[in-house]
């Protein structure tokens, strides 16, 4: 019955609301080497779903055309510098990858002074809102005409909070939108605590340049996040749940409010 209050919202088909059907993952790169970044490229082809990479830098691999990426931007607007303020740090991003259209901020740092700076820079949603775990995530039109998605699961949170790796201990079988999101390095690594990852990561003032043998030798051969996320991947498609862009959504969003706008004007 609750159901019925999200008869008016187009995004309600997304919501989950008689059963799992749709999922969307995402990855914040947090300038992960590129063979880091390829592997989660490869793994989610494999699995025939589609991911939205919010990316940190400048990197070939997210340059090149892939059919089930879809790139978006991840400032960093925790180290405040004098030459590099917020806009200039969405618009540096937005000249590398000039197609994307949102972004999620590193450490989900967001107000409405980013909101608006991103409406002008030309993008239209951002999904830097988190709630751990909570049913009922939706998205919303902001007062600035962004589309704002709430997200409820990612990986280092899951490993902060010691949760099991057990599929059950994330809320996939509640109402809501389901935003998943991962880290290429946490992955890459297969951490099982972010302590260990960081133990690795700490050793890098540039960690886009990690040399990849040295990498190899921290991954842990133990049972990690890795193992875990494909769990996850493997849950969703025996269940034969669809990918989706966040961009995808935002269309609808955006667009149903253009017929609205329309309809009550009578054109
Ligand atoms: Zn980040």
């Amino acid at each position: 019955m609750e159901h019925n209050y999200f008869k008016n919202d187009p995004l309600s088909q997304f919501y989950n609301l008689n059963k799992l059907d749709s999922v969307i993952l995402t990855c914040d790169v947090d300038w992960a080497p590129e063979y880091a970044i390829e592997s989660v490229i490869n793994l989610i082809a494999k699995y025939g779903f589609k991911i939205n990479i919010f990316a940190t830098h400048k990197s070939e691999v997210l340059l090149k055309k892939h059919e089930h990426v879809n790139i978006g931007l991840h400032p960093d607007f925790t180290r405040p510098s004098q030459k590099d303020w917020f806009d200039k740090k969405i618009l540096n991003l937005k000249e590398i990858y000039p197609n994307s259209k949102g972004m999620r901020s590193h450490r989900n740092f967001f107000g409405q002074n980013i909101g608006d700076l991103a409406h002008q820079a030309g993008l239209k949603y951002d999904v830097s809102f988190f709630l751990w775990n909570e049913p009922y995530c939706q998205a919303h039109l902001d007062y600035n005409g962004m589309v704002r998605f709430s997200y409820f699961w990612e990986d280092g949170i899951h490993l902060d909070l010691g949760k099991s790796f057990d599929v059950s201990s994330i809320n996939l079988e509640s109402p809501g939108l389901k935003i998943l999101n991962i880290h290429p390095i946490l992955f890459y690594l297969n951490s099982d605590t972010e302590d260990h990852r960081r133990a690795v990561t700490s050793q890098y003032s540039d960690l886009t340049i990690a040399p990849k043998l040295e990498i190899d030798n921290e991954i842990n051969r133990g049972y990690g996040i890795q193992n875990f996320y494909k769990e996850i991947l493997n849950y969703l498609k025996t269940k034969n749940v669809k990918t989706y862009f966040l961009e995808e959504l935002t269309d609808i969003k955006l667009n149903s409010k253009l017929l609205t706008q329309k309809m009550s004007l009578g054109i």
